[in-house]
């Protein structure tokens, strides 16, 4: 098969024949017919991901047809039109029979922990746990534009800030999540305020339904969306990860919100973030943590998104083939395009 192969960290990447994964016992192996490229596959070529063996194949936002089932698997057949979370589950720990796979022990991440989906076929282990039926009216692009972005948005407004329809959501960052966040929210019945430093990410946030964009230009953030809300918002989202926007987030809530924390927030020069606790403390607000989404989690979201009432694809901005990504992943934090890149390793 075509895949995408990196030899080493910040090695130029190389479409070139490799061999066809095979399903692993429980597992299967997928024909990949759409793959989003994110922020993580370059971290990858990076060399920012420590664990990663070279020569390795990234690639990890994925929808295809099932080509190969192992013996062990029961709920999945040759030619099922499937998806998956991009944090896996073992499907063995207490955590996966929970349906809590996303915080699994031994989770797997296709084109991190193995080879990914910047090829023509992908295996995927413990099917059982972490396979996601796609709706016949979804379309592959739409289903691989789920993976990672927009069901890490979904689980942090609907799993964990369990948002109710007329709140007000503060939406810091207006990337790929943030965007995401943004159109979930207001599919939701939300009201968003949307915050970034960027106008043209801005704008592209008020065409998804924003009620307020706030540039980040110095002004006094919570204030602002304290004004705009009468008191602060229910529900707020740091899809960036800094010290400032973490801040800025928590601080932009009104009493007894809840801040789900997106962005990765990792210590700098050993020192964890200081976040503001004292207010967190006296106007009891719940911070929480999110980690992309079970298999489990996804019915709910696939509903909506058959009904229309969320459209993931509107996020797509362009779809390329193996050779074009491969040459586009170097330069991808660099990237000025506010949309997804989809990649179809058949064109
Ligand atoms: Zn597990
Ligand atoms: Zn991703």
């Amino acid at each position: 098969m075509r895949a995408i192969v990196i030899d080493a960290v910040q090695a130029q990447p190389e479409v070139r024949e490799v061999a066809v994964p095979a399903a692993s016992a429980g597992g299967v192996v997928v024909r990949v017919m759409a793959t989003g490229m994110c922020r993580s596959d370059w971290h990858v070529w990076a060399g920012h991901d420590d664990d990663i063996a070279f020569p390795h194949v990234p690639g990890h936002e994925l929808a295809g047809v099932v080509t190969e089932v192992s013996a062990e698997v029961r709920h999945w057949e040759v030619g099922d039109r499937v998806t998956v979370p991009f944090v896996c589950g073992c499907g063995r720990c207490e955590w996966c029979h929970a349906g809590e796979a996303q915080v699994c022990p031994n989770q797997q991440q296709p084109g991190f922990s193995h080879w990914g989906s910047f090829a023509e076929y992908v295996a995927l282990h413990a099917a059982d746990t972490n396979l996601v039926a796609i709706p016949e009216r979804v379309d592959f692009t739409a289903a691989a534009s789920l993976g990672c972005r927009f069901a890490t948005a979904y689980r942090a407004l609907v799993g964990r800030a369990r948002i109710t329809e007329g709140e007000w959501v503060t939406v810091i960052g207006a990337g790929g999540v943030g965007l995401s966040t943004v159109m979930i929210a207001r599919a939701l019945g939300g009201r968003v305020v949307v915050v970034d430093r960027n106008p043209e990410a801005l704008a592209a946030a008020s065409d998804l339904g924003a009620d307020y964009a706030l540039l980040a230009d110095g002004t006094d953030i919570p204030a602002a969306v304290a004004e705009l809300t009468a008191g602060g918002s229910h529900v707020a989202v740091d899809a960036v990860g800094s010290e400032k926007t973490c801040a800025d987030a928590i601080l932009s809530l009104r009493r007894r919100g809840r801040h789900v924390q997106v962005g990765l927030l990792p210590p700098v020069g050993g020192h964890h973030p200081q976040v503001p606790m004292t207010r967190a403390i006296s106007w009891e607000l719940d911070l929480l943590g999110t980690h992309g989404m079970a298999a489990t989690d996804y019915p709910g979201m696939m509903a909506l998104i058959e009904q229309g009432s969320l459209q993931p694809q509107r996020l797509i901005e362009r779809t390329v083939g193996l050779d074009e990504a491969a040459a586009m992943l170097p330069g991808f934090d660099r990237a000025i395009v506010a949309g997804m890149t989809i990649v179809d390793p058949a064109r």
